[in-house]
């Protein structure tokens, strides 16, 4: 290939890295309806996979953390371990009712509430759980930087476009 070639080859390819959405995903004490619904949106018939988006087993190669359900007291640490162990730029993605306030959970002696309470959230994703289309346009709008506000948090659906 000629140098030309090359660089224009090697440019293209740091684009698309630079775009493909790479998740490590967390429970933090949910039913698991969020995470099936999660696991739905990885399957070919919704194929987040179109996006470059993959599953990664280390917060080290992470650029999103999908959390799905209320955060527990017993793991409120481990989570923020994780977070900071992921490269900048990272997003967060709350799934589901729990994720974004606790939910039904919420006042529950072993809860502290929403993924906010440890760490920022750049889309909050509601719904007990959400459709897995939802959880699509979340990563697709990561993947293609319509996110105004990173860190935008639960409050804000705004943060989008
Ligand atoms: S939002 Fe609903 S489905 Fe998701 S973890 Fe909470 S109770 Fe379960």
């Amino acid at each position: 290939m000629a140098d030309g070639q090359r660089s224009e080859h090697e440019s293209f390819d740091r684009r698309l890295v630079r775009k493909s959405p790479w998740i490590f995903h967390f429970n933090s004490g949910g039913c698991n309806g969020c995470d099936i619904e999660f696991v739905a949106a990885l399957t070919p018939l919704y194929d987040v996979e179109r996006l470059g988006a993959k599953l990664v087993a280390s917060p080290k190669h992470a650029d999103v953390l999908v959390v799905t359900g209320p955060v527990t007291l017993q793991v409120a640490k481990s989570l923020k371990l994780i977070y900071d162990q992921m490269p900048e730029p990272k997003y967060v993605i709350a799934i589901g009712t729990c994720a974004c306030s606790g939910g039904i959970f919420s006042g529950g002696y072993t809860v502290l509430g929403g993924v906010e309470k440890v760490i920022p959230v750049t889309i909050c994703v509601p719904g007990c759980p959400p459709n897995p289309k939802e959880i699509f346009r979340a990563l697709e709008a990561i993947y293609k930087g319509e996110i105004k506000v990173a860190g935008g948090g639960c409050g804000e659906e705004q943060n989008r476009g």
